[in-house]
Order: structure tokens, then C-alpha cells, then sequence
């Protein structure tokens, strides 16, 4: 479940002191909140909601994909731009305040890029702060937001950006109000509101979260096996448990020393756009070996199984022409591929997965070492 924590420039901006909330001629205070410190427990909430993959793709916690889009795209986008969007959005210019149309919106739901939907902000998180642009004491997720030094017109500021495609979006300052003690000063032509009507939300396509697909795969000790998916692209998140057993919610130990049936296994959530099942399968039999049986390495018994569980028909007819396939490679004809597949049980029902204790997840990352597994060797 592990996600590396990104201690981006904003942070190193709160480290540094560089906020400051004079200023003259931009977006800013005027709104009496003062100079209030950012708490401690909103700088580490700040680092607990950021999260970045070392390589490939960006994901947020709340289901975007928001790796930086190309410039060619970006491109595309802003033609559908008006004049003076394009001079707020491309060109970091500044509407002119009381001027925009969202600064006494009070209606439920969300705030989009208007450049690319990904959503920003969200009616509960804004605020009144008499400044003359909407205002926000927090974005509705924190991955969704880059942050950049702003030396312009003599003043240090921190500009906002869309984290997606860049599109300017105003500053943020140390003067908001409680919990977060920010305040996310926007140009409303740099978003797009979206009504929430009857309880409900309709977003746009290109503001809805990802299309996330699930795999299980068990491989020996999971600590191994979590550790290794966790690093691939297109993998948004994987945890470790136990499947394929006679019992529901089995603990480490009747895994271990009782006879339960189940299997280490990792649950892989993943993003089907940038990588596909059949490219997890690959992954899956390089992370492992997948010719021995009842064992990985060192670890032995029927926990330490090779074992696929597909979550539909089509998932179970990949791995079957995948195992074809790969039985025919000259590296297993004399050791033959004993993995099985299988359709997996559904969740909380007595053979489908079970999440292990919380001291299993991230192992490796919180501890270091690895499982006496074959580490990928491309
Ligand atoms: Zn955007």
C-alpha cells in the first residue's frame, strides 16, 4: 500500500519561510485573516495526501491519473480557450478582482481545471475571504495542485498550478482559515464549476477518475511480491493478503501453522490505460519462479504457492493462453510451470481475498531486505 511521499516545493516553501502575505497588485489578502502559521498537523496532513510514483505515471490518492500531460496535448486543449482565459491560464495573468463569476458562488460541488477537468476544488472547501476571487482553504486532493516559487512583480509568492497540465490557477497564502490555515486564491476563469443536483454529481468524462482494474496474483512471500509490483507503472496500488483458503478472515499464524488453504497473495490495483493484464502476467512469472511447488526458495508449504485468481472470465482466459504460451518456452520444458488459475472468490466471501495485518503491508519498504525471490532481471 506503500506510496512514496513527495516533499515538493511547497513544502520546502513552508520550510523556508518563503510565504509571505504582503503584497500588492495580485491576487492576496485585504481580508484580515492575518499571518497566521500553518499548523504543524497540516504540513504533515500536506505530505500524507501527496503522492508519487518514482517513475511513470502519477496517480492521487483519489483515483486521477495526474502525470504532467505532454505539451503537445496541453496544445490541443487550449484552443478551446477564450482570450481571457488564455492570458489567466497560459499567459499567468490575473482577472481582475470582484470580476470573476465564481466568487459568490455558494452552491454544492466541485471546482475542474478548465484546461483539462481534473477536479480542484470542492464547494466545502471554500470560504469567504472578501478578497475578490474564490477562495479555497484546501484543494480536494493535494496531488491535484503543483506549487511554484513566484518572484514576479517583487514579491515571493507561491503560484498554484493544475498538477495535470500546468494551467495557472493564482497563489496560495499562510492566511486562510482553520484547519489548514491556507488560502487558495483562484481566478475563476481558471475553473469550471460543476453543479452537484439531487445528491448527485455528474462529471464531465475528462473529470472522472480512473477506470482502475484488479488483479491477484500469489507468488510466494508477499512482503516480495508487493514490493516488486508496487514499482511498476500503471500499478496503483497493491496489498498484501491471503486467498484461495477454507476460512474467512484467517489470521498470519492459522495461514502458517494450520491448515487453511490459503495463499499468500497481492491484490494489484491497476490502471488498465497504461499497463494490461497480460503485461502483469509477465511481470508476475519474472517476480517469481513459477516451477516450484508448494515453495518459493526457502519458504515452504502450500501458503508459498504460484496461484492466479482472475476476477472475470475474460482476466481467466488471458492467464490460461498466457500459461499456454509461456509452457512452450524451452526454459520450462524440463521444469514444468505448476501455477494454477482460478476465478476468484468475491471479497468477504470465505475463498476470496483477505487483507493481512497491517504489519505485513510495505514490509520491504518499512524494513528494507527482500524475500529470497528472483528479482527481475530487465
Ligand atoms: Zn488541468
Amino acid at each position: 500500500m506503500r506510496a512514496v511521499i513527495l516533499v515538493g516545493l511547497f513544502l520546502a516553501a513552508f520550510a523556508g519561510g518563503i510565504f509571505l502575505t504582503a503584497w500588492a497588485g495580485g491576487p492576496g489578502p485585504g481580508s484580515g485573516y492575518g499571518n497566521a502559521p500553518l499548523p504543524e498537523e497540516s504540513k504533515e496532513q500536506m505530505k500524507s495526501m501527496t503522492t508519487e510514483k518514482k517513475d511513470g505515471p502519477v496517480y492521487s490518492k483519489s483515483g486521477y491519473d495526474v502525470t504532467r500531460l505532454s505539451d503537445q496535448k496541453i496544445n490541443e486543449l487550449a484552443k478551446k480557450l477564450k482570450p481571457e482565459e488564455r492570458d489567466v491560464i497560459l499567459a499567468k495573468g490575473t482577472e481582475r478582482a470582484f470580476c470573476g463569476n465564481l466568487v459568490d458562488n455558494h452552491k454544492e460541488g466541485v471546482y475542474v481545471c478548465r484546461l483539462c477537468g481534473l477536479p480542484l476544488f470542492a464547494s466545502d472547501g471554500k470560504f469567504d475571504s472578501g478578497t475578490g476571487w474564490p477562495s479555497f482553504f484546501t484543494p480536494v486532493d493535494s496531488a491535484h495542485v503543483a506549487y511554484h516559487k513566484d518572484n514576479s512583480f517583487g514579491m515571493e509568492r507561491v503560484e498554484i498550478e493544475c498538477a495535470r497540465c500546468s494551467a495557472h490557477l493564482g497563489h496560495v497564502f499562510e492566511d486562510g482559515p482553520k484547519p489548514t490555515g491556507l488560502r487558495y486564491c483562484v481566478n475563476s476563469v481558471s475553473l469550471e464549476f460543476v453543479e452537484k443536483k439531487d445528491g448527485k454529481l455528474d462529471l464531465p468524462p475528462a473529470s472522472r477518475p480512473l477506470a482502475t482494474e484488479t488483479a491477484y496474483f500469489a507468488g510466494g512471500c508477499f512482503w516480495g511480491t508487493e514490493d516488486l509490483f508496487q514499482q511498476v507503472p500503471g500499478v496503483i496500488d497493491v496489498v498484501s493478503g491471503y486467498m484461495g483458503g477454507k476460512l474467512k478472515s484467517p489470521s498470519y499464524k492459522q495461514v502458517c501453522y494450520t491448515d487453511t488453504e490459503h495463499a499468500e497473495t497481492v491484490r494489484i490495483v491497476y490502471d488498465p490505460a497504461r499497463i494490461s493484464y497480460k503485461e502483469l502476467l509477465g511481470k508476475f512469472f519474472k517476480f517469481h519462479d513459477p516451477t516450484q511447488l508448494d515453495r518459493q526458495g526457502p519458504d515452504t508449504g502450500r501458503q508459498y504457492r504460484s496461484a492466479i485468481f482472475a476476477t472475470d472470465e475474460k482476466q481467466l482466459a488471458t492467464a490460461k493462453a498466457f500459461l499456454a504460451e509461456q509452457s512452450e518456452k524451452p526454459r520450462y520444458k524440463s521444469h514444468k510451470i505448476v501455477t494454477t488459475v482460478e476465478l476468484a472468490q468475491k471479497p468477504g466471501e470465505t475463498g476470496g481475498f483477505w487483507e493481512a495485518e497491517e504489519y505485513h503491508q510495505d514490509y520491504h519498504a518499512k524494513h528494507g531486505g527482500h524475500c529470497a525471490l528472483p528479482r527481475e532481471d530487465e
